[in-house]
């Protein structure tokens, strides 16, 4: 309750930003907030360290970019190592893909083959859960990599947007919801 208060007071929106009829609600004044930051970090590894069955994870994958900021915080805290979600064609090697679809177009996310062990129990963070795309894709991605998604972890999840519907099955915890 304490982080949802820091996120509401210190959010910005943006009407018209990227593309017009957008509000877009940005985060970055909370991760810049050294109290507000660490209380989201806090919130969000809490909640993954004392849900059921949660306590084994082994890693922290954040969606690029903004969910890199929340991933590397929270595995630092807690202990765990990271696992890094990118968009298409910046990692090099073995990689899985997931396509998934956006308002006009497709977009594509990737993730590394074999940088856990198989079954590792992984839980998924991003700053912001819209129409719930992005995370199912990197959901997606996870288990096609041979692991378990743990939980899925937001810092602000827009109501009416549906994109709780795209994730069930899974334990999905927002820190604040507007
Ligand atoms: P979705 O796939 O759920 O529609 O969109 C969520 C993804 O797009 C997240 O990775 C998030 O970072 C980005 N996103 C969409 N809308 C917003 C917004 O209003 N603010 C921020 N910060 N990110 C957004």
């Amino acid at each position: 309750e304490q982080a949802s208060n820091h996120v509401h007071k210190l959010m910005d929106s943006y009407p018209g930003f990227p593309s017009p009829g957008i509000l877009f609600r940005d985060l970055t004044p909370v991760f810049a907030d050294p109290i507000a930051f660490r209380a989201v970090i806090d919130a969000l590894m809490h909640d993954a360290l004392t849900a059921d069955g949660a306590a084994d994870v082994v890693a922290i994958a954040g969606v690029e970019a903004r969910g890199f900021l929340l991933a590397a915080a929270g595995a630092y805290s807690a202990g765990l190592g990271v696992v890094a979600v990118r968009k298409a064609g910046k990692l090099p090697g073995d990689v899985l893909a997931q396509s998934y679809d956006l308002e006009y177009g497709t977009a594509e996310l990737e993730l590394h083959e074999g940088r856990l062990p198989a079954g590792s129990r992984v839980l998924l963070v991003d700053d912001l859960l819209a129409t719930g795309g992005t995370l199912a894709a990197a959901a997606s991605l996870v288990e096609r990599a041979g692991y378990v998604v743990a939980g899925i972890r937001i810092v602000l999840e827009l109501d009416g947007l549906g994109g709780r519907d795209r994730l069930t099955g899974y334990d999905v915890q927002s820190i604040a919801h507007c």
